[in-house]
């Protein structure tokens, strides 16, 4: 019940929002030469802010349509899935500069795609996000196999995160930086942790503040074919 609310409440104020955002901008592209300069500049804070809010509605909308929707199986190649990744990422990882060091082959897991994809894109944009200011992000991701699972490896030169604050990050609006230096909304560890747990997995974090963060997930392995014979 509580999901639905969620989910109808976050569809609801996004058109609204709409609405302010549209006549925010409108304002900002006619009416600018009329304003002084602190008008301007509470109209850049309000767009701003409407920038902010609507971010923030997606990610609860996205965040409760995981709990809702209904999920279909199949095996997924790691390394396909960390390219599409790359792929979206690009412009945050020429932005940063970063320098990506990955252990091919990667391996395959049981899951839903897109889910899956989320997931491992909300862990990456944190790898590159969470540097001191002037670091250059350095990603290393690998994989290991144990029986009939698999973990995915995510490690970053980052700020790294004290051992007590290492479950309390997964859950919703979990921040531990302001969004001034750090922008987020607090979601995207909620989703991996909502996204991996849906898929019968398991997902933790070894870190230490200054020695950066190794973040990892744990999937079931598709079943060997058996051959008959
Ligand atoms: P957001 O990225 O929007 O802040 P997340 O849910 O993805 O939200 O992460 C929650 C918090 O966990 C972050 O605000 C940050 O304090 C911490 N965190 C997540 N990933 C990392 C990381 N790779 N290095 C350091 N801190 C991290």
């Amino acid at each position: 019940q509580m999901e639905s609310f969620t989910y109808s409440i976050s569809h609801d104020l996004r058109a609204p929002l709409r609405a302010i955002r549209g006549f925010a901008q409108a304002l900002a592209e006619d009416y600018a030469p009329l304003l002084d300069d602190t008008g301007r500049d509470y109209l850049d804070r309000m767009c701003a802010g409407a920038e902010r809010l609507d971010q923030l509605i997606q990610d609860v909308l996205q965040y409760s349509r995981l709990g809702r929707s209904t999920l279909t199986f199949q095996p997924i190649v790691i390394d396909l899935c960390l390219a599409q990744v790359l792929l979206h990422l690009d412009r945050d990882i020429r932005s940063s500069n970063a320098v990506f060091d990955i252990q091919h082959p990667l391996p395959t897991v049981l899951g839903h795609a897109p889910t899956l994809e989320q997931v491992v894109s909300n862990l990456l944009s944190n790898a590159l996000k969470f540097v001191a200011p002037g670091t250059q992000p350095n990603i290393r991701v690998w994989g290991e196999c144990q029986n009939d699972v698999a973990r995915l490896w995510v490690q970053d030169n980052g700020i790294g995160i004290s051992p007590v604050h290492h479950q309390r990050i997964f859950g919703v609006f979990e921040r531990l930086q302001n969004s001034d230096t750090y922008p987020g909304t607090g979601i995207g560890l909620a989703i991996v942790a909502k996204g991996i747990a849906r898929m019968g997995g398991k997902v933790g974090v070894e870190s230490e503040p200054g020695k950066g963060s190794r973040f990892w997930i744990e999937l079931p392995r598709p079943a060997e074919p058996t051959h008959k014979g």
